[in-house]
């Protein structure tokens, strides 16, 4: 018995303990080192004339025995001397593909050697996962890798129970290739591992794992076929089946992906999408990227028509699927699109990656970061695109998934607004529809120099608030929002730099936003402003008097300068606004304490309420002053679509009112 190193020892433990929780991967490593070895041979095959391969001939097998409970992968490649077998499997984390990919035969090395490119990418390597032919031993108890090299005429086993070493012994082959035979684990409470020598279990996984392997994975399958009616069957004859078996290739080798755009059809596209993703609906749109250069990836993308089910649980994860020549590597790599592109579905797949095995190394992998960095950037011109050109299936995937793009511009404190800004859709009050930012800025009168908005919870509301109105009558656009995430995402816009916005001089203005309940509009002018608070002046005893009937809940009583038909409208002063202090408040936690909002309760000095609450304020009628405030700061809020604090008070006012 030879020993396993020390080092490889502890690894082997490691690995087979913690590393991989993932167990059924076992067979996707295994299916990889046999396309390896099948890659290796056909190589050899291309630079070596005496070499006779013919490559339709090459292939792997996977086979099984649920009496014995074996699985087999075999394949017909290189296949492993006795030194290979000792020196390869011998050491853990010897990587003899990263060797064969260091040592000149990778692609620059083929280029020396080979003139086309055709071959170059035939022959990459799927190899260096480092470790992966001892993952066998996650479901194995033993594991015996029986091997003949390529021009050899002996074959050798190799035999390990994967806990301190090894035996290689004298074996028989009938031709080059490698076969390994993992003798499953007894099951056990946790796993059945008995459930992996199935036809169903290993075809699923080949499936899962190892669909898009450039050479067949054939497997024997036994089918069940009705009988033939034999000739003196009488009526009463009840037909018999009869199983059969036949060699099926398994996997469909030809990723969609590696195929040439003009290729494959609209309907292929839509078919791998439903399938692969689990969708039922055609996408809205494919989005593919084939890149070249220091890092050769594809990509396809796809952009769903419809938000999945999950979308908005906790449960709910993004990213693509990521292949390495391929095979899959990771269902679901979430470095690969940003938070705010979560809805994208689709693949990446690169022979360049050089991939480790732990999560960790994955987020530090700067390969990775690239590619996800390019696949931003497209996504963002794709969707830039859609909206330019069909705005109809835009506001569709808007109406679907824009909460996604607002949330990003808030939650990264308006970092992604490059990325994002233009994207967005508001509902126009003045156009009726879905506008972007710079179509309204496109729209704006000539003096206009902010971006005015109004939120609340439904459009409808807001259409008709007495400061919405005023604005627009006043020429300028608002810009309703009814989600909650709405004005969260205009605080950390904060302005907004127009596509096209290149001043005479040649700087960019950007236009700061501007929620029309705040308190720095800009449309008043300083002489109305002057008006205003000299009329404040005028009626301070009664503004005293309708701050202190409010106990404590506005800052100040003033004369407005904004509206024209309400008696009394709030509005705030500072970061906090009153639907936003709405918001906080419904938050879980929200009872440590959060921001409020600065009210100012702004008086309609020539509506008839006002005349009224000063024949009150001069008859010295306090009760009835007190009311008539309160009253008109519940309906102010009312108009907002925001609760009164005490509804029975209110209705108790009123009635008051009416007797
Ligand atoms: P890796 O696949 O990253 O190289 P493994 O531990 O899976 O690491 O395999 C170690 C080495 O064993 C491989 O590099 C290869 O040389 C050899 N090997 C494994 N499986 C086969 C096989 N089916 N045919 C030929 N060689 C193999």
């Amino acid at each position: 018995m030879r020993k396993f190193k020390t080092e490889s020892k502890k690894l082997l433990d490691l690995m087979i303990n913690s590393i991989y929780t993932n167990r059924e991967i076992f067979l996707r490593e295994l299916i990889s080192n046999s396309s390896d070895a099948v890659d290796k041979l056909y190589f050899r095959s291309l630079v070596d004339e005496t070499v006779k391969i013919n490559r339709a001939d090459l292939g792997i097998t996977v086979a099984f025995d649920a009496d014995e409970r074996t699985i087999t992968v075999s394949d017909n490649g290189i296949g492993m001397s006795k030194d290979d077998l000792d020196k390869n499997l011998g050491t853990i984390a010897h990587s003899d593909s990263f060797e064969f990919k260091q040592s000149g035969l990778d692609k620059a090395g083929l280029d020396d050697v080979s003139p086309t490119d055709e071959i170059a990418a035939d022959v990459d390597i799927i190899g260096q996962f480092g470790v992966g032919f001892y993952s066998a031993f996650m479901v194995g108890k033993k594991v015996r890798v029986v091997s003949r090299a390529y021009g050899s005429d002996e074959a050798w086993a190799w035999e390990s129970n994967g806990i301190d070493g090894y035996i290689i012994s004298e074996a028989e082959r009938a031709s080059h290739g490698t076969d390994v035979i993992v003798y499953l684990k007894d099951d056990t409470d946790e796993e059945t591992y008995s459930s992996f020598a199935t036809q169903q279990g290993l075809t699923n996984l080949i499936k899962k794992y190892s669909n898009y392997v450039r050479y067949p994975i054939q497997m024997e399958v036994t089918k069940s076929r009705m009988k033939e009616r034999p000739a003196d069957a009488g009526d009463d004859y009840t037909p018999e089946f009869e199983n059969y078996t036949e060699v099926e290739t398994v996997n469909s080798m030809i990723p969609i992906w590696k195929r040439k755009k003009q290729d494959v059809t609209d309907e292929e596209y839509n078919e791998f999408y439903k399938t692969d993703f689990h969708d039922f609906e055609d996408p809205l749109r494919t989005i593919s990227l084939h890149a070249e250069g220091t890092l050769t990836y594809d990509a396809l993308m796809y952009l769903p028509a419809h938000a999945p089910f999950d979308m908005w649980s906790k449960d709910y994860k993004r990213g693509l699927a990521l292949y390495s020549s391929g095979v899959l590597i990771m269902d679901k790599c979430e470095e690969l699109v940003p938070d705010y592109f979560n809805f994208v579905r689709g693949v990446v797949d690169s022979a360049d990656l050089t991939l480790n095995i732990s999560r960790e190394t994955l987020q530090h992998n700067s390969q990775l970061r690239a590619i996800a960095r390019r696949l931003e950037k497209k996504i963002k011109s794709e969707l830039a695109a859609l909206c330019a050109e069909d705005r109809e299936a835009y506001a569709g995937f808007f109406k679907e998934f824009g909460r996604t793009l607002k949330y990003g511009i808030y939650s990264s404190y308006g970092m992604a607004k490059d990325t994002l800004a233009d994207l967005l859709l508001f509902y126009s009050a003045k156009e009726e529809r879905m506008i972007t930012l710079d179509e309204y800025v496109a729209a704006a009168p000539a003096e206009a120099d902010a971006i005015y908005f109004a939120a609340g919870d439904s459009i409808g509301r807001l259409a008709n608030m007495p400061i919405v109105t005023t604005v627009l009558a006043k020429g300028y656009d608002v810009l309703l929002c009814d989600e909650n995430v709405d004005e969260f995402c205009m605080m950390a816009l904060q302005d907004y730099t127009p596509k096209d916005a290149t001043e005479p001089d040649g700087s960019t203005k950007a236009w700061p936003i501007k929620n029309v309940g705040g308190d720095d509009l800009g449309l008043t002018t300083e002489e109305e402003k002057k008006k205003a608070e000299e009329a404040t002046e005028k009626n301070a005893g009664l503004f005293d008097a309708m701050k202190e009937a409010l106990s404590g809940k506005v800052e100040r009583v003033a004369v407005s300068t904004r509206i024209s038909d309400a008696p009394v409208m709030l509005t705030t002063e500072g970061a906090v606004s009153l639907q936003m202090a709405h918001l906080l408040k419904e938050q879980p936690g929200s009872d440590e304490g959060v921001p409020e909002a600065k009210i100012v309760m702004e008086v309609n000095v020539d509506h008839p309420v006002f005349a009224v609450l000063k024949e009150a304020q001069a008859s010295g009628d306090a009760q009835k002053v007190e009311d008539y405030t309160t009253i008109l700061f519940d309906q102010a809020l009312l108009v907002e679509g925001l609760p009164i604090e005490d509804p029975l008070q209110f209705a108790q006012r009123i009635s008051a009112l009416m007797k």
